[in-house]
């Protein structure tokens, strides 16, 4: 695959020597067969091997586990309360509540599995802190807040303007709601770790060995130099997802991109941003910074590239001009980062579907083919979640999570090509042009608002 590697893959790479990497080259059987090795397609391996430790596991990549978004994220592992009100429009509001209060478990989890496996993850529970940076921003959090106060979860604190800018170390942030269940990772340190242990389980990992065809009906894994037949076949690929049929308009890509400083502690510590805290604005195209264990800030923005007709190629994994434009945003944002060099950057596609949560579900086939993607954004913690639908299902196990009303696939669509990327286009630069005059404090004229309103939901902003 082109493009360069994250700062966190080329980290976590580089304190792997001696680790085993193999390809398929011969045909092969497997009780179940996962195709992506990111953070969705690990985390169902283990839950399966935790069910049934007996069960014959395959996971194929078509480049090397966390090669994907899940070794090149913010690194963020964020519940779903944001989204409480899209998770009860999905599957009603006893369920919601269930598997927003289960997306903090996921949280926890991440951090218990670290400390029991021995995977330096640098995991940090420093909390989320979901800030306005223009006043257009400010008390967009109020719905999920009251949609979960209503519920009796009380999972954010409110922050006034004083008190987030001390946190933060820069005066931008005009309030926040604080999530204190929200921790951050290295990301790719979780994605090679879980690979660690997935192999220590027994699972087999085949690198550099994508899927070129499935045969649903025989359960049929095709790929260039073997095949893999599995009595279950979990399709775990993110944005790639688009290239199946049933999928590919339920999902659009499009890209995110990040940047990191060189290490830059002491003027963290200068500006008072010591605590570890994930930060994200209210903007559609949402801006999200964290710090390192080394003092560096990592940036990001989402809102990037979109992909015609679903295709996630080299351009998702680098654009010259976001990390310009990244660069100035980065200094506005996070002032203390003003004079140290940006060291890295690139970028990699988000699956973001109509509502902005991820699906999860069965495609027609006589073999058991379960797919689950789709997390808009926000798949660090909730692809454990996912996961637990996925193993399940693929298990036929009838249970808490197989019969979770969110493992009932596609519920929305995104109109056909040439429609949904024109359209994608014209939509992403109103809203380009809304939030840069929301940003100016200046007001937006009606048309811009309702193209701009017409996106599919962001993962932290639900449609106003
Ligand atoms: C820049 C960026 C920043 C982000 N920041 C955050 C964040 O801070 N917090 C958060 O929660 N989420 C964030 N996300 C989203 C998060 O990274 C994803 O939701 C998560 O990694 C999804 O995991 P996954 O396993 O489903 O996908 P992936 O990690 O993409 O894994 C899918 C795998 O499938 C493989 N694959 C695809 N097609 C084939 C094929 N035909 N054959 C074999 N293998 C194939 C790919 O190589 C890939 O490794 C971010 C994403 C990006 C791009």
């Amino acid at each position: 695959m082109a493009g360069p590697r994250s700062l966190w893959l080329q980290e976590a790479l580089r304190a792997e020597e001696g680790v085993e990497s193999q390809e398929l080259l011969e045909d092969t059987r497997a009780d179940v067969c996962i195709v992506g090795g990111g953070y969705t397609g690990l985390w169902t391996a283990l839950r399966i091997k935790e069910l049934e430790p007996g069960a014959d596991v395959v996971v194929i990549d078509q480049d090397i586990c966390g090669g994907g978004p899940s070794g090149r994220n913010g690194g963020f592992a964020l519940t779903w309360w944001s989204k409480v009100s899209t998770l009860i429009n999905r599957v009603g509001e006893e369920e919601a509540i269930r598997l927003a209060k289960a997306s903090e478990d996921a949280v926890r989890e991440i951090g218990a599995f670290c400390e029991r496996e021995g995977v330096d993850a640098h995991f940090h529970e420093g909390g989320w802190l979901w800030t306005a940076t223009s006043p257009a921003q400010i008390g967009a959090w109020i719905p999920s807040v009251e949609t979960a106060a209503a519920h009796g979860a009380h999972p954010y604190e409110l922050l006034s303007a004083e008190e987030v800018q001390e946190r933060t170390g820069s005066p931008i942030h005009l309030g926040a709601a604080y999530e204190k269940t929200a921790a951050i990772v290295q990301p790719a340190l979780l994605a090679r770790g879980l690979r660690r242990v997935a192999v220590e389980k027994g699972v087999r990992i085949y690198e550099r060995t994508p899927m070129v065809d499935l045969d649903r009906e025989d359960g049929v894994v095709h790929t260039p130099s073997g095949r893999v037949s599995a009595d279950a076949v979990v399709l775990a690929l993110n944005a790639w997802a688009t290239k199946i049929p049933e999928l590919a308009r339920a999902v659009v890509a499009v890209a995110s991109d990040m940047v990191a400083t060189a290490p830059m502690q002491e003027k963290l510590e200068e500006s008072g941003w010591t605590g570890g805290e994930a930060i994200s604005d209210c903007r559609l195209l949402v801006h999200y910074y964290r710090t390192t264990q080394d003092g560096r800030v990592a940036f990001g923005r989402g809102g990037g590239r979109l992909a015609f007709g679903g295709r996630v190629n080299s351009n998702f994994d680098y654009n010259g001009r976001q990390t310009r434009e990244l660069e100035e945003e980065l200094v506005t944002l996070v002032p203390a980062a003003k004079d140290v060099p940006v060291t890295h950057a690139w970028g990699g596609p988000i699956d973001r579907t109509p509502d902005g949560f991820p699906m999860v579900g069965a495609l027609p086939a006589r073999t058991k083919i379960v797919y689950g993607t789709g997390y808009s954004g926000n798949g660090v913690a909730p692809s454990l979640t996912i996961a637990k639908i996925l193993a399940s299902s693929a298990l036929r196990r009838d249970d808490e999570w197989s019969g979770s009303p969110l493992n009932c696939g596609v519920c929305a669509k995104f109109p056909p090509e040439p429609i949904r990327f024109v359209g994608g286009l014209v939509v992403r630069q109103a809203v380009r042009h809304k939030e840069g005059r929301e940003d100016q404090g200046k007001s937006v004229d009606p048309v811009t608002k309702a193209v701009a309103g017409l996106a599919p939901q962001g993962f932290f902003r639900a449609r106003r």
